[in-house]
Order: C-alpha cells, then sequence, then structure tokens
C-alpha cells in the first residue's frame, strides 16, 4: 500500500475561512467575548470539497491514505495571539477529525498546534493530548517560527521546546517540521520559506545534543528537506569539522525526509544520498504547486510516478519508502489501519520488515 505522510486540507469548504476572518476582524475590536466560535459545515460540503480533488488524485496515482491535517500556509501562528491560535487550531483539527470520520480509509489526522510568538510551546500539549488521545491523530505539524518569518523563537534543539518533546514521546507521535505562511516580503511561503525552515531545521538538528536526551523523538523535515540533500557534502563536512556523529548516524533513529520534490533529477537525489530507512513518501497533494509539468504532461506534485520510476531503488527499498518507514515513524497509523481495508497480511508483513519497528496499541 502506499502511505502519503504529507496532504493537508487545502481545499476546506469557504465557513473556514469565513470564520477565520471573523476572528482576525474581531482581534480589533477587544469588547467582543473571546469564545471557540463554531464552524458550521454540512457533511456533503466536506465531501464535495475532497472528491474531485484530494480523493481524486488519490485514485488516479494508486496512493491509498493520506496523512492529513489543517492547510500549512493557514496556520497563521503569528496573528493574533494564543488564545487567537488556540480556536482557531481547535477548528482546524475538529474539521480534520470530522474528514477522518468521512473517510476513514484514506486520511489519518495529523494535528496543527497553538503556536504563538513569544509563547513556550508548553501551551500546545493539552491540544497534542485532545487531538491524539481523542481525536485519533497520529502527529502533529510543528512550525519552528510562529513569527511568520521573523525568526524569534529558539532553535528546535533548545529546552524551550523540551516540554513539548517530552509529551510527543509520551504519545509516540512525530512531528512534522512545517512553517506557515510569511509576513516577511523576502520570503514567498512555499518558495522560500518552507524550504528554508527546512534546511535550518536540519542544521540545528545537526549541531545539538538533542536526540541524546530525547532518543525516541521524530521529525520529518518535509519538502525533500529543502537544500540538505543537494548540500549533503556540505553537511558531512560541517558535521567532521564540529566533531559531530556522521550524518547516517545523526538522523538514524530521529530525522526523515518526505519526497515532495517536484522533478525526477531531484527525487533521484534524495534516493542517492539519504539513506533509504529516513524517507517517507509525501506528495502535499493539493499543495504548493497545482500544475501540470509541460516537459513530462503529468502533475508535477505527482510524486508517485517519480519514485516508480526511480532507478537507484529496487522493490524493496520503494516498499518503504511508500509504507514501511511511516509505519514506523508514525506508529499509531498501525491500530488505525488494523481497522481498516488495509489491515491485511500483506501490510503485517512490511510492518515486520520495516527496521526498528515496535508495535504500538495505544
Ligand atoms: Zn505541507
Amino acid at each position: 500500500m502506499v502511505i502519503d505522510c504529507h496532504g493537508h486540507y487545502t481545499t476546506a469548504p469557504k465557513a473556514l475561512q469565513a470564520y477565520r476572518d471573523a476572528q482576525i476582524a474581531a482581534l480589533e475590536n477587544r469588547s467582543q467575548p473571546r469564545t471557540k466560535g463554531i464552524v458550521d459545515i454540512p457533511d456533503d460540503e466536506i465531501r464535495a470539497s475532497l472528491e474531485g480533488a484530494q480523493l481524486k488524485f488519490q485514485r488516479e496515482r494508486g496512493t491509498d491514505v493520506t496523512i492529513f491535517s489543517p492547510r500549512a500556509a493557514g496556520m497563521g501562528h503569528h496573528i493574533g495571539d494564543a488564545t487567537t491560535s488556540l480556536h482557531w487550531s481547535q477548528q482546524c483539527n475538529d474539521l480534520i477529525h470530522r474528514v477522518c470520520g468521512l473517510y476513514s480509509d484514506n486520511f489519518i489526522g495529523v494535528c496543527q498546534l497553538p503556536q504563538s510568538p513569544g509563547v513556550p510551546p508548553d501551551n500546545c500539549i493539552d491540544e497534542l493530548e485532545r487531538c491524539v488521545n481523542e481525536l485519533g491523530f497520529v502527529g502533529c505539524n510543528l512550525n519552528p517560527d510562529p513569527s511568520g518569518g521573523h525568526w524569534t523563537a529558539p532553535p528546535l534543539t533548545d529546552r524551550y521546546w523540551y516540554p513539548l518533546y517530552e509529551k510527543m514521546v509520551e504519545l509516540d507521535v512525530p512531528a512534522m517540521v512545517h512553517v506557515s505562511s510569511s509576513c516577511n516580503p523576502n520570503f514567498h511561503h512555499t518558495g522560500a520559506h518552507y524550504l528554508n525552515a527546512d534546511t535550518t531545521a536540519f542544521m540545528q538538528f545537526l549541531t545539538a545534543d538533542l536526540f541524546k536526551d530525547f532518543p525516541a523523538l521524530r521529525f520529518i523535515i518535509p519538502h525533500g528537506g529543502g537544500a540538505v540533500p543537494y548540500h549533503w557534502g556540505r553537511y558531512r563536512g560541517l558535521a567532521q569539522d564540529l566533531n559531530r556523529p556522521p550524518l547516517g548516524e545523526l538522523i538514524r533513529n530521529n530525522v526523515f525526509f518526505d519526497t515532495c520534490v517536484y522533478h525526477q533529477a531531484g527525487i533521484d537525489l534524495l534516493l542517492k544520498i539519504v539513506p533509504i530507512d529516513n524517507i517517507l513518501f509525501g506528495s502535499e497533494t493539493v499543495g504548493a504547486i497545482r500544475s501540470i509539468d509541460p516537459e513530462t504532461g503529468h502533475y508535477f506534485d505527482d510524486t508517485k510516478r517519480y519514485i516508480d520510476q526511480a532507478r537507484s531503488v529496487n522493490d524493496a527499498d520503494k516498499e518503504k519508502i511508500f509504507e514501511g518507514n511511516a509505519r514506523k515513524v508514525y506508529p499509531r497509523i498501525n491500530a488505525r489501519l488494523k481497522g481498516s481495508r488495509y489491515g491485511d497480511a500483506r501490510a503485517h508483513r512490511t510492518m515486520n520488515v520495516a527496521r526498528g519497528f515496535q508495535p504500538s496499541e495505544s
């Protein structure tokens, strides 16, 4: 089976954005009570928003399950304060939960966290617990820069983040390192800010002993790891000169890259450079690039095609990329998939060959 570890609800019905617009407008009027409020969307509208988009692409491209989270650019942690972010995150997460309820074979939830600039991430623990324990989510998106392009938070390796990491380890859920929109005009959000953040996070992980403190902590760096695979030699050299462990050893059980790279040569490089055990299939569909590549006649973000066509990896490696590694990094999906049409013998065989896999029933 094919698990896409990176999908956002970019096609949510208009009522969600209307809620957000009203919430932002209300920030100007502090006399209004601050409540979570209601996003009123009928099930039929949710179905319509997905049938012609994410579900259509799953069927056409031959992917099975998408690990699904709220629209990343919409997280907007820099807007308002922690209460603003909490209400907005809860609404977005509740909507993902409804999607996963309507299409339990197709989507598994990952949550947005109620981060806010200058607010320690301890405030995210309750929402993470709610999403994992009550809504059945299997991970979270963690924004390393809640300021939206000004980078005012400490590095991800700072003890500032440790209370949230402790909860992630306790719940056995990973985080995708994912920034949101940029309010700094120097950085286009999907073309610069996202890729900068991916590269920045990797370099932060390289320079500190975070994973000695948290051997079970797991991060997915999206968008193919930003500039990292292309500059692998630079990072290997930096690790050596800084007396850090070799990169393969440093990332082995803790840092994983997705395959949201939108051309064959980029995927070929990623698969050749990064250890196969550290690569998870992802497409970020429907997402940053929605058009067709005139050079191939196929959608840029149809990343499954590039992996299918990659010559440097064998079928066993492809099975790890498409399924086994995701089951290892997001162990809670195993319990979810057992109750679905994918809970078959083939899936369990793949689970067992995934390196380092520990069954998790929780
Ligand atoms: Zn994304």
